[in-house]
């Protein structure tokens, strides 16, 4: 019970930091804490009970007072006086007490009761407080005291009724009491604020170490080369003196670089959990404070705590938000980033390579951190965790379907096949998208059926069925589609389509062809690249077939197009002119404003004019192909038309039996 107010008020007063409190017990400067705030409330709770108390006391003492004088008007009481009824009457503070008896009698029946008392052996108590007696308030009247005078009345003023203790403590006290347990909320409550300015940074509970992660390598998938890398790392932690006694310097940096969901958090889990050590987890956005140094202080009081529990890892995921380039700040500034990262080069400069603590950094920007945070010595290993290849995507796909009730039917290759430039944590996604669709749909188990659908959810986004197309739109989205499957089919060496569809999914999209490659493709010869150009630009080019008129529904294919031929020159040297040499941008360094380019004016209308050279090219080409297959566009877009959807070997039958290659 008690222990429950405490909390509530706690709660009340300042739940966060109490709460704050709870979740870490283990440290240090917290544990004080707690218990000068116990302290605090139990004598809050003490003087409470006190005051409680003392009114308690003071109402049954009051009320004690003249229990048994019966109260009347002041024009009575004359009346009684008049008529003899009152012969006694006493001045008490602001009123007066009439007794229809004076003291003699008083005395006198007090004496004879005493007397039978003790000749009859019954124990006297004489209640004078019970005999009859009338009370009114005293009126500026005049004519009273003569009036007593005249009739004989026996009068007196009694001593004033002394005040009682308690209700002079609570008078004089009270206040000063309210006011100081006020005083007290207040004053703490101002400290705790200025102490979550000076030290905030202790209070994070992410600094509480987590001992053990739970998470091994056998959880990460694919990534064999990262995982082997980071195997050495978990070899400093756990035998550093094989090290030493060999005069190696133990790495202090190793950054996680790789694309979004590619496991480099996970990963760096999978490192602390191997190695057995503490692991201090903070976000780059943890230190981008509001109060300026806050960062810093941070920074200083993380690796303070990582020393005093080394060996550890301290793990900052999403390193770019506080180690950008530090020339970058030109506009607007960023003096607060630039000094959590100047603290954090301190830091890790003050770490000697005995000290066993080991910095983690993730991010999926290398390319904008300061390269002070790169050189030797700091950041020094770069792991490079890239998306999974089909290997890694079916190996990832085996750790997140290991819980999963999977029909027998399930081909987890084949899923992976289908997922191909996705992330792991995109699989992971489709695992549970897949399950849940399972559950929707009553299924026993989850059905190979489940994961196609799963996969072409996050691929294109939502299956919008109820988003109803006008007839129109429907029939130029088939026929741009069929534009796009037919093309693919027709280009040399293009990857194979495996399903086109005109359901509406997600905002933009009204219609999509999907082309699985057969295998990762890491290399993109000349012809492949034009042969993809060929296939962005079938869907405009079927309309211009059919409709002899444009849409807008091409602007992302063209695009996409046009970015593709622009690379081909500038970046592949695959153009004639500047064949086998880039023409590169420079970097302005500051995000959304280009650069200057490292070529002239001409070169830069060279590049415009072979673009649209190529692009028109490459157009007429792809236009000539759908007129002379103009049968099977039309055929298989009716098909589609009708059916909606197109699987891979269904659309191959067709253009098998029409198109020409
Ligand atoms: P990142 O930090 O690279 O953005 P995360 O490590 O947070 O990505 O990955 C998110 C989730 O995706 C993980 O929790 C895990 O479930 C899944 N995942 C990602 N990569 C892998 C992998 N290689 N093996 C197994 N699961 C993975
Ligand atoms: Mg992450
Ligand atoms: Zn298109």
């Amino acid at each position: 019970m008690e222990d429950n107010n405490q909390r509530q008020l706690l709660e009340t007063s300042d739940g966060k930091q109490h709460r704050k409190k709870e979740a870490e017990p283990g440290l240090h400067t917290g544990e004080n804490n707690n218990n000068s705030k116990k302290k605090f409330t139990f004598s809050i709770w003490y003087f409470i009970i006190v005051f409680i108390l003392i009114i308690i006391f003071n109402n049954l003492f009051f009320s004690s007072h003249l229990n048994e004088a019966i109260s009347i008007d002041y024009s009575q009481f004359k009346e009684y006086i008049n008529d003899g009824r009152i012969v006694q009457v006493a001045f008490d503070g602001d009123q007066y007490i009439g007794y229809g008896f004076t003291k003699q009698d008083v005395a006198a029946a007090v004496q004879t009761l005493h007397e039978i008392a003790e000749t009859k052996q019954i124990p006297s108590t004489i209640d004078t407080t019970a005999i009859v007696a009338y009370q009114t308030y005293m009126i500026d009247d005049p004519t009273f005291v003569p009036l007593l005078d005249e009739k004989g009345v026996e009068y007196y003023a009694t001593e004033p009724a002394e005040p009682s203790v308690f209700s002079y403590l609570i008078s004089a006290l009270g206040p000063v009491i309210i006011f100081l347990i006020f005083y007290a909320w207040l004053s703490r409550k101002m400290a705790g604020g200025a102490q979550g300015v000076m030290s905030f940074s202790q209070n994070k509970s992410k600094l509480v170490a987590e001992n053990d992660t739970g998470i091994r390598f056998a959880d990460v998938a694919g990534e064999d080369e990262a995982k082997a890398e980071l195997e050495e790392v978990v070899d400093f932690l756990k035998n550093p003196a094989r090290y030493t006694e060999m005069g190696a310097r133990i790495p202090k940096g190793v950054l996680l670089v790789g694309p979004p969901g590619t496991g480099k958090t996970l990963l760096a889990k999978a490192v602390a959990g191997e190695a057995g050590v503490p692991f201090f987890r903070m976000s780059g956005a943890d230190f981008v404070e509001m109060f300026v140094g806050g960062g810093a202080a941070r920074v200083r009081d993380l690796c303070k705590q990582g020393k005093e529990k080394s060996p550890c890892i301290i793990f900052i995921d999403e390193i770019d938000a506080i180690g950008r380039k530090r020339s970058d700040a030109s506009i607007g500034g960023n003096d607060e980033r630039e000094q959590t990262l100047n603290q954090l080069l301190v830091e890790m400069d003050g770490f000697d390579s005995r000290t066993g603590v080991i910095i983690l950094g993730a991010t999926n920007r290398a390319e904008v951190l300061d390269p002070a945070l790169l050189r030797p010595g700091r950041f020094d290993r770069q792991v490079l965790v890239d998306k999974p290849d089909l290997d890694g995507r079916e190996a990832i796909l085996k750790i997140h379907t290991k819980n999963m009730k999977l029909d027998s039917g399930v081909n987890l290759r084949k899923i992976a096949q289908g997922a191909a430039g996705l992330a792991g944590a995109d699989l992971a996604n489709i695992c549970n998208e897949a399950a849940l669709q399972a559950v929707r749909l009553r299924h026993e188990s989850v059905t190979q059926e489940d994961f196609e659908e799963a996969i072409e959810k996050s691929i294109a986004g939502l299956q919008r069925k109820s988003r109803v197309l006008d007839e129109k739109e429907r029939i130029r989205v088939a026929y741009h589609e069929t534009g796009h499957a037919l093309t693919a089919y027709l280009t040399p060496g293009s990857s194979p389509v495996s399903k086109i569809s005109i359901i509406p999914r997600g905002f933009g999209a009204l219609g999509y062809t999907l082309q699985y490659p057969t295998e990762d493709r890491f290399l993109l010869s000349e012809s492949e690249l034009l042969g993809s150009v060929d296939v962005m630009l079938g869907g405009r080019a079927a309309e211009e077939v059919i409709f002899d008129d444009i849409s807008t529904g091409a602007s992302n294919d063209i695009s996409r197009a046009s970015d593709t031929v622009r690379q081909m020159i500038t970046d592949y040297g695959m153009s004639e002119k500047f064949r086998n040499m880039t023409l590169p941008k420079t970097n302005s360094g500051i995000e959304g404003v280009s650069g200057g380019r490292e070529y002239s004016e001409a070169t830069q209308q060279y590049i415009d004019n072979e673009t649209e050279k190529i692009l028109n090219n490459r157009y007429s080409h792809v236009l000539e192909n759908l007129k002379t297959n103009r049968e099977a566009l039309e055929t298989i877009a009716k098909a589609l038309l009708e059916k909606e959807v197109l699987e891979g070997n269904e659309f191959e039958a067709l253009a098998k039996q029409f198109a020409v290659k």
